[in-house]
């Protein structure tokens, strides 16, 4: 036997039904991004090292622990992305400043080099969105208001928002040192680690995840209350905001978020069960110095980054797998090579005119029995039976799966059920000519339009036969 390979460490492969949670969460943020104006960026996965260490902060664990580095031929390093606002911000200044603001989101892979254990991976997924150029409370309440209709529309409920401001460089550096000082006082009871983002990066010590730090910070001034009369007007008029649009936020005073370059507005999703000590499933805030830090021109921004594995997690709580791998709308089960030959013309033919389905493609000898069985594995919602009789008599056969109950149609009744529309075709439920008319039937109907096309291909399929 060959050699067998294994995904690499820290690494893995996301199967169905998962991937389907994914593209729950991607294709309604892809939605409702839309729906706000934001428009999608492609990114590129690898960017300079700088870029990070500049922008998220050179003590961040990010930057000193987790970046991602692959060394390119010349000998320049390269990282794999560990978060994309700073990819948004170079790419914003490279080829989008001169055309004034812009609103923007990605979706995608990032990588950050943690030492690999359960449930979390050297490759993450990312949705998220910046809006570029926008100064105002106005946008930083869109923002939290688009999260919030994200939620609901997926049905995830007690989702709770954390909010806070932390000022900016005018008023950041009298609260740094307040911060600083109270935590000098209360020095002995740090970790070590915090020992030395005290030198560092104090604000950092409010994100530790140590009992004693936190049992420390719980009681340490608050940015809020150093806020210059600027930032102070536009946390007023974001909460205002808020309030007028009925937001239900907790003002958290020790919420700081982990990189350098948050000012002002920052938030947080959380979500109360399930995803053990890091329920947070969104952060996000604006980064006004940001665009200047990496070469533009002063300009304000806001945006945040809403983690899928997580989201996915939470999706499998209310969606069940049957939910998610949806199986073909008809399988056409045959008896015998003619029939093969026919059920393979009208798969085509039906998968052409936009309707899931499916058939026995690899084994054209297979028993009726069998062909039944793997409609019911694929989860199946009718059986059109394709036998001699049903050829030759040019009869409609379809089993439903669910009930078992089967709907037979001769010649005649498929020709005039074929020339009505949709809405008569629910009316001839009842007329004779059908032999089951029930009520599971017609809820199968409702449900699936898709019939009256089975119904009308398969019927052209028949005439074409002939010719
Ligand atoms: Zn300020
Ligand atoms: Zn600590």
């Amino acid at each position: 036997m060959n050699k067998k390979y294994q995904v690499v460490k820290g690494f893995r492969d996301i199967f169905p039904p998962e991937s389907f949670l994914f593209w729950q969460a991607e294709k309604l943020a892809r939605e409702i991004f839309a729906r706000f104006g934001y428009a999608e960026i492609l990114l590129p996965v690898l960017e300079s090292q700088e870029l990070f260490s500049r922008s998220i902060g050179a003590d961040t664990d990010i930057v000193a622990k987790e970046m991602f580095v692959v060394p390119d031929k010349k000998g320049q390093n390269l990282v794999l992305r560990p978060e994309a606002t700073a990819s948004v911000v170079r790419a914003y200044v490279e080829g989008l400043a001169q055309k004034g603001s812009a609103k923007l989101f990605y979706y995608g892979p990032m990588f950050r080099y943690e030492r690999p254990q359960k449930g979390r991976y050297r490759q993450f997924w990312q949705i998220g969105a910046e809006a570029i150029g926008y100064a105002g409370p106005g946008v930083d309440a869109e923002l939290l208001l688009l999260l919030d209709l994200f939620f609901k529309d997926l049905g995830l409920k007690d989702i709770s928002i954390r909010l806070n401001s932390l000022g900016c460089k005018i008023c950041r550096p009298a609260y740094r040192e307040a911060l600083v000082k109270y935590l000098k006082s209360n020095e002995s009871a740090l970790c070590e680690e915090c020992k030395r983002r005290l030198e560092t990066n104090p604000l950092r010590v409010l994100d530790c995840k140590n009992e004693a730090c936190k049992a420390v910070t719980k009681n340490a001034p608050s940015p809020s209350a150093f806020l210059c009369p600027d930032c102070a007007t536009h946390f007023a008029g974001l909460r205002k905001l808020l309030d007028r649009q009925k937001l239900v936020y907790q003002l958290d005073d020790q919420l700081v978020r982990g990189l350098d370059y948050y000012t002002r507005t920052v938030f947080e999703f959380q979500a109360p069960t399930g995803l053990g000590a890091q329920n947070a499933v969104v952060g996000g805030g604006r980064y006004d110095d940001l665009v200047e830090e990496l070469g533009g021109n002063p300009t304000p921004a806001i945006g945040f980054a809403l983690g899928v594995e997580r989201l996915a997690l939470l999706l499998s709580e209310k969606i069940s797998e049957a939910e998610l791998l949806a199986g073909p709308e008809a399988f056409l089960v045959f008896s015998g090579e003619k029939a093969y030959a026919f059920a393979f013309k009208l798969l085509f033919a039906l998968r052409a005119a936009g309707l899931f389905a499916d058939m026995a493609l690899d084994e054209p000898l297979r028993s009726l029995r069998s062909q039944l069985k793997l409609a019911d594995k694929l989860k199946s919602k009718a059986a059109l039976i394709v036998g001699e009789d049903e050829l030759s008599g040019k009869i409609f056969n379809l089993k439903l799966l669910g009930s078992g109950k089967e709907l037979k149609l001769d010649h005649e009744t498929l020709q005039r059920v074929a020339k009505v529309d949709w809405e008569e075709m629910k009316s001839h439920l009842s007329q004779p000519g059908f032999v089951y008319a029930g009520k599971e039937y017609e809820q199968a109907l409702v449900q699936n339009q898709g019939l009256l096309k089975l119904l009308k291909i398969y019927l052209h399929e028949l005439e074409r036969q002939e010719e």
